[in-house]
């Protein structure tokens, strides 16, 4: 069983020719609304690539975007009975989206900021096998959802958006998940994976480093760390890679894979999602993901 805390946003997209500057008004084309933010991604592909029983803690508003996100999640087969509604507006991300991939964001995290722990959301996580949580809801959720495990309950960060953690939340977690921009931040350091990985394990007793097409690396204290290569494919949209990977890696542990297998579980994932458009409607299912990883 997999608990994932995190956020919940629409995400408003425009293709714009270029990015509007100041004060300026450009055209853009259709707009498109998303299903979206880290938490709910990840919950997705935990439950329908991960193949994991998940729930989703996270707050929404009450609104007609609470609705396109519950349906998203409820079709992956997430459980969203703990899925609450803040007096607030569901969290959202305004996103430009220029011809050369560069994108202008700015989240407006509305509910995902009211976001707090009450009774049935501690016991869901006090029976989960992996809780997995990421930095788009406040730090004191993540500081109560790891105080609320029950014994042997694996707790993750996906530490991003990227942000310098707190001693008490480092001793929070015991797994990390960091794309390589994020282990630069953490560590204020500079290296190969290997070596931020190595750092970052002063801090956290397991730490995973995903590498976009290359995989990713895989540390646990006491051990050497482990490259994971990475599946070749044909990338179309890389929104949502790392959440795809982190939701399949939660899932594989909470099974009772190995680190290493999880991750190359993972990493198959996050590969299937990159040769589709979207966040959520890039993940695979399950049998796409064995498939490509049985290759
Ligand atoms: P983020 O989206 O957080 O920046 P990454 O870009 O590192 O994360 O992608 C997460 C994972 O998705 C990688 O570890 C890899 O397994 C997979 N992935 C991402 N981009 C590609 C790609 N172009 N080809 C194959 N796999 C990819």
């Amino acid at each position: 069983r997999v608990v994932v805390v995190g956020s919940a946003n629409v995400d408003l997209v425009v293709d714009v020719p270029r990015p509007p500057r100041g004060g300026e008004t450009i055209l853009g084309g259709d707009l498109r609304r998303n299903p979206g933010g880290k938490g709910a991604n990840q919950a997705v592909a935990a439950a329908l690539a991960g193949g994991a029983e998940t729930t989703f803690v996270g707050a929404l508003g009450a609104d007609d975007s609470a609705d396109l996100l519950l349906t998203s999640l409820e079709r992956a087969g997430v459980r969203t009975d703990l899925t609450g509604r803040a007096d607030a507006p569901t969290g959202t991300a305004l996103i430009t989206v220029s011809p050369d991939g560069e994108n202008t964001i700015v989240v407006a995290p509305g509910a995902n900021a009211r976001l707090e722990l009450d009774t049935a959301r501690t016991a869901r996580i006090a029976a989960a096998d992996v809780v997995l949580a990421q930095l788009e809801i406040p730090l004191d959720v993540v500081r109560g959802a790891s105080a609320a495990r029950g014994p042997g309950v694996l707790m993750a960060l996906n530490a991003a958006p990227a942000q310098a953690l707190p001693d008490d939340v480092w001793d929070a977690i015991d797994l990390l998940i960091v794309n390589e921009h994020e282990a630069v931040e953490l560590t204020q350091a500079a290296g190969s994976a290997a070596e931020l990985a190595a750092m970052l394990l002063e801090r956290v007793s397991a730490v995973v480093i995903t590498l976009g097409r290359g995989g990713c690396v895989v540390a646990e204290k006491g051990r050497d760390p482990l490259r994971i290569p990475g599946f070749s494919v044909d990338a179309v949209d890389t929104t949502g890679a790392g959440d795809t990977f982190c939701g399949v890696l939660a899932a594989a542990l909470a099974r009772g894979l190995e680190l290493a297998e999880a991750a190359r579980l993972a990493c198959a994932a996050g590969a299937l999602a990159v040769t589709r458009p979207g966040a959520q409607s890039a993940v695979p299912t399950a049998a796409e993901v064995a498939a490509l990883a049985a290759l």
